[in-house]
């Protein structure tokens, strides 16, 4: 193929063999949803560029370098969405959905950020994510984490994840100890690697968010923000804390998750894992009560979180390497002109009567053998045969393809009986 005609870098075809994993999670978590009382939420993958700006804030890396930004015919300048909070926060607002009300939201689709492509890394890549609204208490944070906990427990992958746990505290709380984690930074200055640098001028707290190894020692002796928590955020957390230990779901605090967007406060949390290399989280989130107000709403508490696909298939893929595709029940092999005419009739028929059946026809023509062979490959349980035959006796033949069982004609009428079984 031409390689202009190529698919754009970093955004994958997802094809038939790894499809399997998709429903599989996907189905998952459409129960999770209707199980804990969640609704789905479907947002236009394209919102004004100002959205995002407000939303994730000016200096973070999305809104610096990673925004798929266009003017379109009109001169408006669009954004294809690198995340789902904002466009969420923005439907709410506009319909009317956020004041005095609870909303527990949910939604999946695709993300785009502008980023270096490599393995769980992507230009297009697909976020399942929850958003809920008018609670401000630890509980509904301490329930995100239970039903994300329930997924990993579903999926079997509750060995290979751990939960990471912060709090942000209030903006006061949040800019007094900037404050101190400037001094400290200015302190040890020359040692900073450029991105720091310019970071603490502009966002200093994503200073401690620094994979740099070199880093490690000054961010580890850096005051940390969960020292300096204002009251009520310190009492939100250690109640979280509380529930999460009632529940006997284990969690680390980490002090230097902060998260790559501005709108976070109190609790933040993060799912790791180890087995995916350098990109481990699978699911990150927080609470964000002032974000509903900063784009024009009722002040309304708010927290969500959102899973990267990709990533968590990748794990699923390690626990499960094959993964048992849908089974075929019948393949229906159609031998000669008159078979040809009646076949699909038939095949209609047999699917009237009986819904759940998975039966596929012979399309194409084709020899006996080669037939066969397609009935093989189908991986289906048996082969019916329709012949000259079967078409003049109003029979038909039925093989068996994965058991030792003796080959049976048939009346058709009687054929239903065979595949209810
Ligand atoms: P990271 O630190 O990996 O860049 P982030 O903080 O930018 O993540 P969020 O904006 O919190 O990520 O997105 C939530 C989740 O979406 C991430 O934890 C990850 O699982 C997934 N994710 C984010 N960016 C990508 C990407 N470019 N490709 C695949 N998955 C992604
Ligand atoms: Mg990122």
């Amino acid at each position: 193929m031409t390689k202009n005609l190529q698919a754009i870098r970093g955004m994958n075809d997802i094809l038939p063999k790894q499809v399997g994993y998709w429903q599989k999670l996907e189905s998952l978590l459409h129960e999770l949803m209707l199980a804990y009382g969640y609704q789905e939420i479907r947002l236009p993958i394209v919102e004004k560029t100002e959205l995002f700006k407000r939303t994730i804030g000016e200096v973070t890396d999305i809104v610096e370098k990673e925004m798929y930004t266009f003017n379109d015919r009109n001169e408006d300048s669009l954004t294809l969405r690198p995340e789902g909070t904002a466009g969420c926060v923005r439907a709410g607002i506009e319909h009317g959905l956020l004041y005095n009300q609870i909303q527990k939201l949910w939604y999946l689709g695709p993300m785009f950020r502008y980023e270096r492509p490599q393995k769980g890394r992507y230009r297009q890549f697909y976020q399942f994510g929850v958003e809920v609204f008018g609670l401000a208490g630890p509980d509904i944070d301490a329930e995100l984490i239970m039903l994300t906990a329930r997924l990993w427990r579903q999926l079997g992958l509750a060995d290979s994840v751990i939960l990471q746990l912060n709090s942000l505290g209030n903006l006061t709380a949040r800019n007094q100890y900037r404050e101190h984690l400037v001094a400290y930074l200015l302190d040890h200055y020359s040692q900073l690697d450029e991105d720091s640098q310019r970071r603490l001028k502009t966002n200093p707290l994503r200073v401690l968010d620094s994979k740099n190894s070199a880093l490690q020692d000054i961010l580890a002796n850096a005051p940390k923000l969960i020292d300096h928590l204002d009251t009520e955020s310190r009492d939100h957390f250690q109640k979280l804390c509380g529930l999460l230990e009632n529940a006997k779901i284990a969690y680390q605090v980490n002090p230097y998750l902060v998260r790559g967007l501005d709108y976070y406060g109190k609790t933040v949390f993060e799912w790791v894992t180890d087995s995916l290399g350098a990109q481990g989280t699978v699911c990150a989130g927080g609470r964000y009560d002032n974000l509903v107000e900063q784009l024009g709403g009722k002040s309304t508490p708010a927290v969500g979180f959102a899973m990267g696909m990709e990533r968590l298939i990748g794990l699923l893929e390690q626990v499960e390497p094959e993964l048992p595709g849908a089974q075929l029940d019948a393949y229906l092999i159609l031998m000669g002109a008159k078979a040809e005419q009646d076949g699909l009739a038939l095949a209609e028929h047999l699917r009237d009567k009986l819904p759940g059946l998975k039966l596929q026809s012979n399309l194409g023509e084709g020899g006996f053998k080669a037939q066969f062979k397609r009935a093989d490959k189908s991986g289906a349980r048996l082969a019916l045969i329709l012949g000259e035959d079967e078409v003049a006796n109003h029979t038909i033949t039925i093989k068996w393809l994965r058991d030792e069982r003796e080959q049976q004609t048939v009346a058709q009428a009687e054929i239903i009986n065979y595949l209810s079984v």
